[in-house]
């Protein structure tokens, strides 16, 4: 058996467990160990602990022709949850996520980043909190924010989208709260979505690549979200690709997103003549889903800047498989033949067999991600 190291495994055992359930459906202790590759006794003692929480039940005992009975243990779905938050420039997206990982309520509110974050965000979280049919059973809030931020402490010292500077945020939010407050960035909150729910059910090591209105990227190495003591993983956007291309937000020149996101795209098909001023990038997905060549040849133009730069992170971590996620996903039928070209250029093998999966996506993800930062603190289940 490919036995992982429990060294690099941690505290995630009971929540991969919880995930694997409430997604798979109720397995006996056997064919846990089998699927999320643990030994037996290990299955046993996190098992033990989450059985005598009430977060699962054990069903009727099964008889086959041969052994001991088994007994297939199920999730609770709603023996607790955890919130999820996704912060963008003028809205909140909230998610109540359960234990089998599904989204048990959703919903929408305004936001305004030029105001104090915190209240606003104090609001959406107290909602739930003071309804009774949830609030009891709440065990914790995750928030993802744009921009970087020091996972630890939920600090921002400068969001390059928001203009905010020297933020506590977790800080200030923990000081309100009865429950564990997480806050880290949106891309490594939707790659322990993805480690949890998705790529993760498959491969140990993969990387996640959110496009939209930025360009993230996430790395999960050894089963284990990929997080820099200072909170700067994930910039994937502002990898330097140019150093004469346009000016970013983040003041520098010429980063890989200035390229790539949503205002990349509409400048370089506006450069073309294909777009002006008005033109959205919800336009430009409607243009690439029907085929329209000049679109077409300007995303293949564009995968190829962004093959480019990810053979880079395949070549230095040799990840077989990359998952897509965010708004832009659908533009991936035009990106594909430029960047899987220029990863084949790649002189590198590793690059030349990466697995792309590209996940469907809906507004709610990021938020669904926010929720799995909670349910993955080691404190949550211990
Ligand atoms: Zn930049």
């Amino acid at each position: 058996m490919n036995q992982r190291r429990s060294t690099l495994r941690g505290d995630l055992t009971p929540v991969e467990i919880l995930a694997l359930l409430g997604t798979a459906g109720a397995l006996d202790r056997r064919q846990i160990a089998t699927r999320l590759r643990l030994g037996i006794a290990t299955v046993h003692e996190h098992t033990g602990r989450l059985l005598s929480s009430g977060y699962l039940r054990a069903l009727a005992p099964q008889t086959g022709t041969v052994g001991r009975p088994r007994i297939p243990l199920q999730v609770v779905p709603e023996a607790a949850a955890t919130i999820g938050i996704r912060v963008a420039a003028d809205h909140l997206v909230s998610v109540v996520v359960g234990l089998d990982g599904r989204i048990m309520t959703s919903d929408q509110s305004s936001f305004d980043h030029h105001s104090d974050p915190v209240p606003q965000l104090l609001d959406a979280i107290r909602r739930y909190l003071g309804d009774p049919s949830v609030g009891p059973r709440l065990k914790g809030v995750g928030v993802a924010v744009p921009d970087p931020v020091d996972p630890a402490t939920g600090y921002i010292r400068f969001s390059p989208r928001f203009g905010w500077t020297d933020l506590p945020l977790g800080q200030r939010l923990r000081a309100e709260l009865p429950i564990p407050v997480l806050v880290d960035n949106v891309i490594r909150a939707s790659t322990t979505a993805e480690l949890l729910y998705g790529a993760g059910r498959e491969h140990d090591d993969f990387l996640v690549l959110g496009i939209g209105d930025g360009v993230g990227l996430g790395a999960v190495l050894h089963r284990r979200v990929h997080r820099s003591p200072n909170g700067l993983s994930g910039e994937f956007g502002h990898t330097p690709v140019s150093s004469t291309g346009p000016r970013c937000p983040c003041g520098a020149r010429g980063c890989l997103e200035t390229f790539t996101s949503d205002r990349g795209i509409l400048r370089a098909a506006r450069r073309k003549g294909l777009a002006d001023a008005d033109t959205s990038i919800e336009a430009v997905r409607t243009r690439s889903a029907s085929g329209e060549p000049a679109i077409i040849e300007l995303l293949a133009e564009i995968g190829t800047i962004l093959g480019r730069a990810i053979a880079g992170v395949v070549n230095l971590l040799g990840t077989p498989a990359i998952a897509v996620i965010g708004e832009n996903h659908d533009l991936w039928p035009g990106l594909e033949p430029g960047f899987l070209e220029a990863m084949q250029a790649s002189p590198v093998a590793a690059a030349h067999h990466v697995k792309v999966i590209v996940r469907p996506w809906h507004d709610s993800q990021h938020a669904h991600g926010a929720a799995s930062l909670a349910l993955a603190h080691p404190e949550t289940f211990s």
